[in-house]
């Protein structure tokens, strides 16, 4: 397992975490069994916005004598009052909410305290009304929350809620449909979409990312916008190669469902490699890395992805980008324009010229 470290924090998070709106359909036995196989192959985060009551209890038992080692994120307008998930901004049925939450879990802190589920401006005026960002401000305070999130699918709402600098981590909606305008949470633009991640990446907000397969449309080619299937690799592939994204919290129904997830551990380039979405991206896609580095092998040894990640980075105003960028051993001064990449690009990026740019841009 690989892991990711937030930018505000110690935490070193598992590339994959667990969602835990799918797990209903299994017996609270095999929840506790399953979720305790996820720690033992190393995965240490879990989003708790579930769609039942259910499982909470389960995690509680099969997490409590491993709680110092796993990551909870937490969720404050989801209630499970009767029994099955729902959405209120009423602060006093969160605070009955999260209480019930804690003990099921058997837990007395929150590592990530989330904002939960707004996407329009009217739901976030509404909880900072009822004074829902107060109540977790003062939990954070107290030290019960340990970093506060937000969870949205709109790219201009977070952008608001990221002005206000309270947040060390968002859960977003990331897959190639979304960002390419298909399907149910298709918010903003190509560049608008990419334009937060790379935000994300500078102001150091990890990101954590949901509905990874577009609620399983992405993965048969009768549903798919774009009528061909990717695999579940594919698309995690895609999500983790996005800046700012720490995990990817695919929803498991089962032990079967997390033991073929884990299986992208394992599995070699070509099973993740997502070149093909290079077939159906939109226009606006074309030219521009997704640094996916299908490109590679370069012969001058560059790390093209990383380096376009930089500089797209140090463009956006990322401080970090330019010394992380000077701390590679090979630069793109070292690119002897041979034109592998440009023929390999499935997005037509023209990376010769571009390797020319990013090495006028710093300035060697
Ligand atoms: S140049 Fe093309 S193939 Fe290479 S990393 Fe960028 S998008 Fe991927
Ligand atoms: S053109 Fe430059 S960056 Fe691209 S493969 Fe050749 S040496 Fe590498």
């Amino acid at each position: 397992m690989e892991y990711r470290k937030l930018p505000k924090g110690s935490e070193q998070i598992s590339v994959l975490g667990l969602g835990t709106s799918s797990i209903k359909a299994s017996s609270e036995k095999e929840i506790e069994e399953t979720v305790a196989l996820a720690v033992e192959k190393g995965i240490n985060y879990f989003d708790m916005a579930s769609s039942e009551a259910k499982p909470f209890a389960a995690y509680g038992r099969a997490l409590s004598e491993v709680r110092d080692k796993v990551y909870f994120q937490i969720h404050f307008g989801a209630n499970y009052e009767t029994g099955t998930y729902g959405w209120t901004t009423n602060l006093d049925t969160i605070k009955r909410s999260i209480d019930w939450q804690l003990k099921a879990l058997q837990t007395d802190y929150i590592d990530f305290g989330f904002i939960h589920c707004i996407d329009e401006e009217s739901g976030l005026r509404e909880i900072e009304k009822s004074g829902v960002i107060r109540y977790i401000k003062e939990l954070k305070t107290q030290g019960t929350v340990r970093h506060i999130g937000l969870s949205s699918h709109t790219p201009s709402l977070v952008e608001r809620v990221l002005d206000m600098e309270i947040l060390d981590m968002l859960m977003f909606s990331i897959n190639p449909g979304y960002d390419y305008r298909h399907g149910e949470y298709a918010i903003g633009g190509v560049d608008e979409r990419m334009d937060l991640y790379r935000r994300c990446e500078s102001d150091g907000v990890g990101i954590s990312v949901m509905k990874a397969f577009s609620g399983g449309q992405l993965l048969n080619a009768k549903t798919s916008p774009f009528g061909k299937s990717l695999t579940e690799f594919q698309c995690i592939q895609y999500a983790l190669d996005k800046p700012g994204v720490l995990t990817v919290l695919p929803g498991i129904r089962n032990k079967a469902d997390l033991l073929r997830i884990l299986e992208f551990c394992s599995a070699v380039e070509l099973e993740k490699d997502y070149s093909i979405i290079g077939s159906f991206a939109p226009r606006d896609a074309e030219g521009k890395c997704v640094y996916c580095n299908h490109c590679q092998p370069c012969p001058a040894g560059l790390d093209i992805g990383l380096i376009n990640k930089y500089y797209d980075l140090a463009k956006a105003g990322d401080a970090l980008a330019k010394s992380h960028y000077e701390n590679l051993e090979i630069k793109a001064d070292s690119c002897v324009k041979c034109g592998h990449c440009n023929k390999r690009c499935p997005f037509h990026v023209d990376q010769t010229a571009k390797m020319g740019e990013i090495n006028s841009y710093f300035g060697n």
